[in-house]
């Protein structure tokens, strides 16, 4: 039976829900049953000219707005998203496998999120006066224009409030891109934001995939992308913006190390597995997916991590007890099933875990798994899996942990564990990174968060979230000779 819930045929533009031009479909695919359950529209160029339009028109009666107005928008739609955080955790947990517990916390995040940057909004000084060497300047924060925000299937709801929080306080109206696979999650934002009662077109929403966001990136009237996604995808974004001049800031792909120190306590260290080591079954950017332990304690570090993975709840993610769920897709599936082979064929061993887990005949289901004997020329420690799949590599010395965790094309995270945190911190001092944990599973808010190399560039989140969702204009004036 049909649930229409689950079948949507519209985007959310100038304030409405319109009928997409085509009816080109994309199919949602349950990766706990493998059985399709619902369907949205693929977006086409058209759909995206009439979003990009709309958000254009209302750029600037809502960048004239006082900041602090714009805030209380945002605080509406905070209050909006809260009323739905259950109904948006269950369906992104139908849609990508997500287990409902942390479904739950995660869709805790974004009314947080709005709230913080409504305050930065509050905060937000548009004009600033400054005495020059030669006179008075003023030197105004325009919001950059029409923000296209593209996100991911792993996190979408608190992906698209790093992004449209930040531009819309700045004065920035926006056109948001869910992943394909996440694209049903997103009309309870639409709805949050109908609710919140923005003027028509300063938020919009269209479901779409790849060639969806590649039209919204080319579109001429859009100033500025916001992203997040693979490297690949990062990669074509950049250049295309690189061309046209366009704003851009990219969160992309990781493969963090994690240094556990000599001192590290493994019964303190043992939460960190599931929430810093492979939290959302490993498909989260800034897991710690590169272990080093020292080498005279490799063997207990290594059977603690996978007797911890192994004994943790496996599942239905409909089921609050579980920790790890399916992968979110066949592709994704099929690509961490052929790294496992691959890390067998480069002579790592696999600790636990390497296959299915047992007693699961369908969905995307990879058993959590450990390798050893691992060096950090093999592809299993340089290429982001992106799955459940840990590997762990001696060190002999504090300085051999720092260059093996900086011998990476990436740096998004990074994580150092031991009871004496001023150590550990120098230790993180020394990472080549955008973010380093002590201690720690998930970076708060209130700092900034992003990443270098292949990882990325621009900052999401902390005080400094609206700059680059604004551009300066300076006027200067030199005294009436006259005068
Ligand atoms: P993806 O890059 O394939 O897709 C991400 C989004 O971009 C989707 O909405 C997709 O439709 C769109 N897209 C893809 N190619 C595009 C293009 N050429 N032009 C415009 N839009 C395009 O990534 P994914 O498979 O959905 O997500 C997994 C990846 O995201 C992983 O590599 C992961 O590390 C990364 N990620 C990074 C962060 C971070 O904050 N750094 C957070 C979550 C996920």
């Amino acid at each position: 039976m049909t649930d229409d819930r689950y079948h949507r045929s519209e985007h959310f533009i100038n304030g409405e829900f319109r009928p997409a031009h085509s009816n080109a479909r994309i199919e949602l695919v349950d990766p706990a049953t493998e059985e399709v359950f619902g369907s949205t529209a693929f977006g086409d160029a058209a759909d995206v000219d009439d979003a990009v339009r709309a958000a254009k028109a209302a750029l600037p009666a809502w960048s004239a707005l006082e900041p602090k107005e714009r805030g209380d928008y945002l605080r509406k739609l905070a209050d909006a998203m809260e009323k739905r955080i259950d109904v948006i955790a269950e369906t992104v947990s139908k849609e990508n496998g997500t287990p409902i517990s942390l479904s739950k916390a995660m869709q805790g995040m974004p009314p947080a999120n709005y709230r913080y940057f409504a305050g930065l909004a509050d905060a937000f000084v548009p004009e600033e006066h400054r005495e020059t060497m030669a006179g008075d300047a003023f030197i105004q924060r325009m919001p950059v224009g029409v923000v296209g925000a593209i996100v991911p299937w792993n996190g979408p709801q608190p992906l698209i409030a790093w992004k449209i929080g930040p531009a819309l306080a700045a004065g920035c109206t926006v056109v948001v891109k869910p992943a394909a696979e996440t694209s049903l999650d997103a009309f309870y934002f639409a709805e949050a934001a109908q609710e919140a009662g923005f003027p028509p077109g300063v938020v919009n929403m269209i479901t779409g995939g790849r060639e969806t966001g590649a039209k919204l990136v080319e579109h001429p009237d859009v100033a500025k992308i916001a992203f997040t996604g693979s490297t690949r995808a990062g990669r074509q974004i950049a250049e295309q913006c690189g061309k046209d001049f366009k704003h851009v800031t990219l969160e992309l792909g990781g493969k963090s190390a994690g240094i556990l120190l000599d001192d590290v306590v493994l019964e303190d260290f043992k939460p960190f597995v599931m929430s810093a080591l492979t939290p959302n079954t490993g498909q989260t950017c800034r897991a710690l997916t590169r272990i080093l332990a020292p080498r005279e304690r490799y063997d207990e570090i290594v059977d603690f991590i996978a007797d911890t993975m192994k004994s943790t709840p496996l599942g239905e993610p409909s089921n609050p007890s579980n920790f790890y769920g399916p992968l979110v897709n066949k592709s994704q599936y099929e690509k961490v099933m052929s790294y496992l082979d691959l890390g067998k064929s480069e002579g790592a061993e696999i600790v636990t875990g390497g296959g299915r887990p047992e007693g699961f005949d369908k969905g995307y289901y990879v058993a959590p798994t450990v390798f050893k004997n691992v060096t950090n020329d093999m592809r299993i420690a340089r290429e982001e899996i992106f799955g459940p799949v840990i590997v762990v590599m001696p060190y002999d010395s504090i300085d051999e942990a720092i260059e093996i965790a900086n011998d990476s094309e990436y740096g998004l995270g990074g994580g150092v564990f031991s009871p004496d945190e001023d150590r550990a911190t120098d230790v993180a001092r020394r990472i080549v990174s955008g973010t380093v944990s002590v201690n720690a599973a998930s970076c708060p808010m209130d700092v900034p968060f992003g990443g270098i190399k292949n990882s990325g560039m621009g900052r999401e989140l902390g005080p400094d979230a609206l700059e680059p969702y604004t551009v300066t204009k300076t006027i200067f004036r030199t005294p009436v000779a006259s005068a």
